[in-house]
């Protein structure tokens, strides 16, 4: 859309700074997110990352940008230790388990996609499975493996002294990673890297295949390195992932690219693959990181099971910027659900016509389609958003200008213009918070635990209501009490009208 002249600002964690987004192709974005390994459920954590990249496209479409997304999902390859030492994940758990890593790599990308639909992340143009671009890794590795990897029993090995500063994304010396590593006998360099593992004598693996270096499977970092250049090219425009990424991950990614595009005589800026990459910090736990393995599993279904509308962790993230680290609590997101609640309550008056929703939907479409019109109607609202958008997607500050939008104008359903709608509707096209769907009854808490039904609280409390009309309050009280005790938690004091919710 060009309603917006604000130039979008990200920082880069290459060069450790803000700068003016600047496409390869004009009018594109071309955009791949290092996508999760499905050996196991993704946790709220992972989850954050995808909500970020989908607020970085999002911004990038409201921006005017032509968006082509990718999100690989790793079904090979990635070890236990990010670098060179251990199982492979999907291997391992296919032991566990005694079952075979496809139908293990099925069951997880389906529940990865679930949360990722739960979650308002739009999908991408292409979702890119590894196993399914072996035949060019294998031509990638072959492309770069004369002079810049050697051979070792173990595998073929990527040598970081063939390239020019190597790891200078994750800038720090960073051996602190590598140092949990077991030496792998005959590396040339520590922070050399397998790109290609060869199944050691005697043993076999579920998946497996032949290559110049034997029969074996591919390393991770060369999957996004395929992955990436086979479907947006080299160059591209932004490479994403969680900060942990910074530091192994892609500087051998980066590594990878500067050795295929000096072999293959392309001409690509500091030949790092990606002109702009970015990270996410870490959702936390109190206890410190988040794990799969230890406390409590958070899993986003986790929360839904505890009652929380999905959209309550979206709106956690949003009001947190993405190089901040979020540290996940209940209360957190207790909080977020208010907030959450308070816009819908705010929208669904003003939905209540459909005749408005459906005229500035037309209005909006008809913007889309004419730049013109778009331009004349640049509301200061939108303008605002798009300064907070702008400035390395400032999502707390965005929201503020939402509620603004909304809120600004009391008495609700008589205040709102077709305007305030549009802006309303645009805005949350970006944030992504489902406002023109979400009603206050889909954010009510509701444990999967409770047993009590929506229809008999109602029923409850309009008996309630009768009584209290009636000046029985001793009654009023008793069925007070009853609900109490069946878990409902009945909330005469909301300000929002949120007659009761579930506790745990
Ligand atoms: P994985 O499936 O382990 O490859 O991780 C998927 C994505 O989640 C990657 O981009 C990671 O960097 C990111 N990630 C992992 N843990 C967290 C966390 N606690 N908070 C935010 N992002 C994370
Ligand atoms: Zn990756």
């Amino acid at each position: 859309m060009t309603e917006n002249a604000t130039t979008l600002m990200l920082f880069n964690s290459l060069t450790r700074q803000l700068e003016p987004f600047n496409p390869v192709h004009a009018g594109e974005a071309r955009v791949y997110s290092c996508g999760p390994t499905v050996y196991n459920y993704p946790h709220i954590g992972n989850m954050r990352a995808y909500v970020f990249a989908d607020v970085l496209g999002r911004t990038l479409s409201f921006k005017g940008y032509r968006l082509t997304h990718v999100i690989n999902i790793t079904d090979v390859g990635h070890l236990t230790d990010d670098a060179d030492s251990g199982e492979d994940k999907m291997e391992k758990m296919a032991a566990e388990r005694a079952q075979s890593i496809w139908d293990i790599a099925e069951h997880y990308k389906q529940a990865y996609w679930a949360d990722v639909k739960a979650l308002n992340i739009r999908e991408p143009a292409h979702w890119t499975i590894a196993t399914d671009y072996v035949p060019q890794m294998i031509e990638f590795a072959k492309g770069i493996a004369e002079k810049h990897c050697y051979e070792l029993d173990s595998g073929l090995y990527f040598d970081v002294s063939t390239v020019a500063d190597y790891g200078r994304l994750a800038r720090a010396e960073t051996t602190e990673g590598q140092s949990r590593i077991d030496p792998v006998p005959g590396k040339r360099n520590q922070l050399d890297f397998a790109i290609w593992r060869k199944t050691p004598p005697g043993e076999t693996r579920q998946m497996e295949w032949d290559s110049p270096w034997g029969r074996g499977a591919p390393g991770w970092h060369l999957e996004c390195s395929v992955m990436s250049g086979e479907v947006l090219g080299f160059p591209f425009d932004i490479h994403t992932g969680g900060i942990d990424h910074r530091e192994i991950h892609h500087p051998c990614e980066i590594a990878q690219n500067q050795a295929h595009c000096c072999t293959n005589g392309l001409d690509v800026p500091a030949n790092s693959g990606a002109q702009v990459w970015m990270h996410n910090n870490f959702l936390v736990e109190r206890s410190g990181k988040m794990s799969k393995s230890s406390g409590e599993f958070l899993r986003l279904q986790l929360l839904i099971d505890k009652g929380y509308h999905p959209l309550a962790y979206r709106m956690m993230c949003l009001q947190a910027h993405y190089r901040s680290e979020l540290e996940f609590s209940w209360e957190g997101l207790g909080a977020a659900l208010t907030r959450l609640k308070r816009l819908s309550v705010a929208m669904s008056h003003h939905r209540s016509d459909p005749g408005n929703l459906e005229e500035a939907r037309r209005l909006l479409s008809e913007m889309d389609a004419n730049r013109e019109l778009a331009e004349k109607w640049k509301s200061a609202v939108l303008r605002e958003f798009d300064v907070a958008m702008s400035d390395d997607l400032n999502t707390p500050a965005a929201l503020v200008v939402l509620e603004k939008v909304i809120g600004a104008t009391k008495g609700l359903s008589s205040g709102w213009t077709i305007d305030t709608l549009m802006c309303a509707l645009r805005i949350d096209e970006v944030l992504g918070l489902g406002l023109e769907r979400l009603s206050r009854a889909d954010l009510r808490i509701r444990p999967k635990s409770a047993t009590i039904t929506e229809a008999e609280i109602e029923a409850a409390l309009a008996r309630r209501q009768e009584a209290r009309a009636a000046k029985d309050f001793a009654t009023s009280d008793a069925i007070r009490d009853e609900l109490t005790a069946q878990g409902v938690e009945v909330m005469d004091g909301d300000p929002l009208g949120w007659e009761w919710k579930l506790g745990d």
